[in-house]
């Protein structure tokens, strides 16, 4: 009798395992849009994630860079222009 218990309880544990395979209750580590969404850094031209990405709003316009130094380098290239 132990012997059937054990068994269902393994059937149990493995059919868990195998739906939270198919369908995984964390929706925000199996989406590809959300870690995917690139910017494009317009100083140095590098793609850098959206999250990771500083962002600067330079003559009302989001900029996105990927440090500070390149949004300190295309704000004054942007200043200069205005001149
Ligand atoms: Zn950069």
């Amino acid at each position: 009798m132990i012997r059937i218990i054990a068994f269902a309880v393994l059937v149990t544990v493995f059919l868990l395992l195998i739906r939270s395979f198919f369908f995984p209750s964390n929706q925000k580590k199996r989406n590809p849009a959300v870690i995917a969404e690139m910017v494009k850094d317009p100083n140095c031209e590098t793609y850098v994630p959206k999250d990771a990405a500083i962002v600067k709003v330079i003559r009302g316009t989001n900029h996105y860079f990927c440090s500070e130094t390149c949004a300190e380098a295309f704000s004054k290239k942007a200043d200069a222009g205005l001149h």
